[in-house]
């Protein structure tokens, strides 16, 4: 249940938006059309895997669910994968 917790808590906050390594990196790179080209996806995991944010980025994606783009070093896909798990969690 720790877990859970500190993914809440993690979320709850958006000062690291400050601290992100994209600000200022065109948004382009982590929304880009429908379906991601793999260019894109593997430029914005780049970017992602050198920000010192990332653990509340995704924390901040897993529980809000945007419906696009990289964030926290994940794609759509892949956080729904772990958002699954985190809500089976919440509801066991
Ligand atoms: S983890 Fe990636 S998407 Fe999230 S703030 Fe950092 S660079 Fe931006």
């Amino acid at each position: 249940m720790a877990d859970v917790d500190a993914i809440a808590e993690l979320a709850s906050t958006r000062r690291w938006r400050t601290m992100s390594a994209c600000r200022d990196v065109e948004s382009n790179v982590f929304f880009a059309e429908d379906p991601m080209g793999l260019f894109e996806e593997q430029s914005a995991k780049a970017v992602c895997g050198q920000c010192f944010v990332i653990d509340d980025c995704l924390a901040y994606a897993i529980t809000h669910d945007p419906p696009f783009g990289v964030w926290g070093g994940m794609t759509t896909a892949e956080r729904r994968v772990v958002r699954k798990t985190w809500l089976n969690t919440l509801a066991s």
